[in-house]
């Protein structure tokens, strides 16, 4: 009873993190599962055509169990008997040492053994890795849990079952045991490796880049050079997938290393490169080594780059919210003065000059005590439009108040900066804003404005002057543009 109901619990657990679709047993669903153990038949076929060794069903490329693994994480245990029919019918061609019906019974044995080493890794999966393989630190956990635990299982069963079932002897039992155990987990390691980069990293269809070009020629030469002429730099296939996991995506990464293993694997069927040794197994056991090795390296690196990248993005996405203001999307204060700054150093060193321009609505209380707050900040919104279609490119703009806005214009003297405010100050007059009873209003602001002009200023000396000027603007009755000048001119 109690390990019923901690079996449910994990089991709705699994489900709840990777249902991709809804779970039902809808007709959508049987026709997926059918599909599903349709693959697993088809990448068993194909793994036993690159690589076979004793008995002829045994392959190293055993996706399979990668595949039925994954069955088992989108529909539980209802995966398993497709996994047990299509496990069956793959390898019973293969089982033909003795009579039909011991046959049978010997596939079904290790049939049912596959569909549970799926089901067992997922439960395993569901419990340990609860958030999935999502950075290197859950790497360890997966291989102990999915990887070496479930086929291990699988693989005591398997082999004892061929042995009493007689297609074994004693001596073979080892070796045989080994293959398998490395069969699987490599199966369960790539599979899985690419659906979790499908997963975290969605497919993106963009150009090729040129870093993935070269990485695709340099490990095509590499693996021809190994095959064909020095088996030896085959190896070098190993730092060509580690500088790729710093530079690439997750599912290219996943992509390119499975299909190289593949290749390799085929290649070593051919008795090319350097894992021929002298007995099957031995070769079966070198390449296994090296394949295992870099897919496990790979794995861990590439999910190390892809947290990285999270960590920037979400460092850039922080930035950029604290920098911006929300309602208008305008820079705020805090991007504003850094510009300033850069601007002013800019000007200095160059020896040109360039304008500091603050603005603020007139009476913007009244607006908002009369209209509400709303309509107070669709003003605000619409204004901070006006300024950007009436500023340059090269112009810097930003709230940096509530109602209080900065403009930065290089390259301008005061008459140019002041003409330029002025058409802005009228635009911003020409404009119509509808109130929630439906009267029409218009808005004026004030403006202050000063130029750096060669003096010796520092920029928050600039800018002081410039809300100095804004402040005569109010006081000469608002609406208005006021250039600053030095109290001694006056
Ligand atoms: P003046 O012509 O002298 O500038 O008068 P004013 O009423 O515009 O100036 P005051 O500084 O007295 O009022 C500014 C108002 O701006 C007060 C505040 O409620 C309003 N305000 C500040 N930020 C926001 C905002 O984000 N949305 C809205 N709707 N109002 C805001
Ligand atoms: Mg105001
Ligand atoms: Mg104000």
């Amino acid at each position: 009873m109690l390990i019923r109901s901690y079996l449910t619990q994990i089991h709705q657990k699994g489900h709840k993190e990777f249902r991709v679709g809804k779970r039902s047993t809808s007709l959508y669903s049987i026709i997926f599962l059918l599909l599903s153990a349709v693959a697993y038949y088809a990448s068993a076929r194909f793994g036993m055509s690159l690589f076979t060794l004793f008995p002829s069903n045994i392959s190293l490329l055993w996706l399979p169990s990668g595949i039925g693994f994954l069955m088992c994480l989108r529909w539980g245990w209802k995966a398993v008997p497709f996994i047990i029919i299509a496990a069956y019918y793959v390898n019973l061609p293969g089982m033909s040492v003795s009579t039909v019906e011991a046959a049978k019974l010997h596939t079904l044995i290790s049939a049912i053994a596959d569909g549970l080493e799926s089901y067992i890794a997922m439960l395993l999966f569901a419990k340990y890795l609860p958030r999935g393989v999502i950075n290197p630190k859950t790497l360890s956990k997966f291989i102990w849990w999915v990887c070496i635990i479930p086929p291990l299982m699988t693989a005591t069963v398997i082999t004892a079952n061929l042995w009493v079932g007689g297609y074994l002897v004693s001596h073979q039992l080892e070796e045989f045991f080994v293959s398998l155990l490395l069969a699987n987990s490599l199966g369960m390691l790539m599979v899985y490796q690419l659906y979790n980069s499908l997963k975290l990293d969605p497919i993106q269809f963009k150009k090729p880049s040129i870093g993935l070009c070269l990485s695709m020629v340099l490990i095509g030469f590499i693996f021809l050079l190994g095959i064909w002429r020095y088996p030896a730099i085959i190896y070098l296939i190993l730092p060509v997938l580690v500088i790729m996991s710093f530079e690439l995506r997750l599912l290219t990464v996943a992509s390119i290393s499975t299909l190289t293993f593949i290749s390799l694997i085929t290649a070593t069927h051919f008795d090319l490169g350097p894992f021929v040794a002298m007995t099957d197994q031995a070769t079966a056991f070198e390449l296994m080594a090296f394949t295992f090795a870099c897919a496990i390296t790979v794995f861990g690196l590439s999910l190390q780059q892809y947290q990285m990248r999270l960590a920037k993005e979400s460092g850039e996405r922080w930035k950029l919210a604290a920098e911006h203001d929300v309602l208008t999307g305008l820079p705020n204060r805090r991007a504003f003065m850094p510009a300033l700054t850069k601007e002013h150093h800019r000007s200095v060193r160059l020896g040109h000059t360039y304008c500091a321009v603050i603005w603020d609505i007139d009476d913007f209380k009244n607006i908002n005590d009369t209209y509400g707050h709303d309509f107070g900040d669709y003003v605000l919104v619409r204004l901070a439009q006006v300024m950007r279609s009436s500023c340059r490119d090269i112009d810097y703009y930003a709230r940096i108040g509530g109602e209080e806005f900065a403009v930065l214009l290089p390259e301008t003297d005061m008459e140019s900066g002041k003409n330029a405010m002025e058409r802005f100050r009228n635009e911003v007059a020409e404009e119509v804003f509808t109130a929630p009873d439906g009267t029409r209003h218009s808005v004026t602001i004030s403006i202050g404005i000063a130029c750096l002009a060669s003096r010796g200023i520092t920029e928050t000396e600039l800018l002081a002057e410039a809300d100095k000027a804004l402040y005569k603007s109010k006081e000469q009755g608002k609406n208005r543009t006021t250039a600053y000048c030095h109290p001694n001119k006056n």
